[in-house]
């Protein structure tokens, strides 16, 4: 990594493009810029900018011209909308990808960061998960649309790298969780799935909450601020072609983190685990030496992000409004 080491790149006085900032990854980011020198966040609104419309990215681009660009826009969700959707999956994120690396290169994009994700690894990858372990087997089933098109995106990054000189880079978050997440419980992820369903079972004082699979699948979750505290960190001090992990380096069980879940919401009833729903990969914990020799490691640990992140849900109205929602 000694060569990585050096590679600075000065953030202070750039315009910075944040694609995505209305997700969860995306206004994580926007926070975390705003502690930055840089000259401008840059953010656009759907209507303005169809990120799945060529012509609609490079005009976009070619009007704002951003020095960098923060790739954090993604069709994303948990292990049953990944399954039952998976044309959207693969055809909205290439799409996106494609637009937006294809103009940030014509119109001279600085840096630009590829958010993608550690599902992207071959199902049955040595653990903890190197990054040189992309493409060396078949993919989870669960995810595979999602990941080809991610694994697509940091193809292209290289390609760019290799064909253009572009300092295009790709970062390889875990499981990710935090203010912005989904609660609806057809589409979220296990941890946001997992509050609002401790906060329900408490509020209808019921005696069992139900956890999908066996509860012994490893995971680890990686708080998004910390991300983005992560990838600015990247953004500034890494340049090459290999995408880099980014993760807490713990896991827990599924059935554990349950159990983390329902005394920060302060659920004292069983758990149930339903076997007839998915698993998916049994173990997922990404090695981070590559992050950590570059020199950022993570502060927060899941128990306090948890409780956090629960606190946050039910000051903001997230828990309760995605609740009437999908009521
Ligand atoms: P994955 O990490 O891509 O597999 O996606 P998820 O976050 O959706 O699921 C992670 C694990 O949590 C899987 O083993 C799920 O079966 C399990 N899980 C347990 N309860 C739930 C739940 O209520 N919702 C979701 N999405 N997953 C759950």
């Amino acid at each position: 990594m000694s060569d990585v080491l050096s590679s600075k790149f000065d953030l202070s006085g750039k315009r910075v493009f944040v694609a995505g900032h209305r997700g969860m990854v995306g206004s994580a980011l926007v926070r975390r810029l705003a502690k930055e020198s840089v000259a401008e966040v840059l953010t656009e609104t759907r209507a303005n900018l169809d990120l799945l419309n060529q012509s609609s990215v490079d005009t976009w681009m070619l009007d704002n011209k951003p020095d960098v660009v923060l790739l954090a826009a993604a069709k994303v969700g948990g292990i049953l909308a990944n399954s039952t959707n998976p044309a959207s999956f693969i055809y909205e994120n290439l799409m996106i990808e494609a637009n937006l690396i294809h103009a940030a290169w014509k119109v001279g994009v600085k840096k630009l960061v590829f958010l993608g994700s550690t599902c992207i690894y071959p199902k049955m990858a040595p653990q903890p998960i190197k990054e040189e372990s992309l493409l060396t087997g078949p993919l989870e089933p669960t995810n595979e649309w999602y990941a080809i098109a991610k694994i697509a995106g940091i193809k292209l990054c290289q390609a760019y790298r290799k064909q253009h000189g572009s300092d295009f880079i790709s970062v390889q978050p875990t499981n990710l969780y935090g203010p912005g997440d989904n609660y609806d419980l057809q589409a979220s992820h296990v941890l946001p799935a997992l509050i609002r369903k401790a906060y329900e079972a408490k509020a209808a004082n019921a005696k069992e909450l139900v956890v999908w699979g066996s509860g012994k699948p490893l995971r680890e979750f990686l708080h998004v601020d910390d991300l983005a505290d992560a990838v600015i960190f990247v953004t500034k001090n890494y340049s090459a072609a290999e995408p880099l992990n980014i993760a807490t380096g713990e896991e827990v069980s599924i059935g554990d983190l349950a159990r983390h879940v329902c005394k920060a919401v302060g659920f004292q009833g069983n758990l149930v685990f339903d076997s007839s729903k998915p698993d998916g990969t049994p173990r997922k914990l990404a090695d981070c030496s590559n992050l950590h020799a570059l020199g950022w490691n993570n502060a927060r640990n899941l128990e306090t992000g948890i409780a956090e992140t629960f606190a946050n849900a039910l000051k903001t109205g997230e828990l309760t409004t995605s609740m009437r929602l999908s009521a």
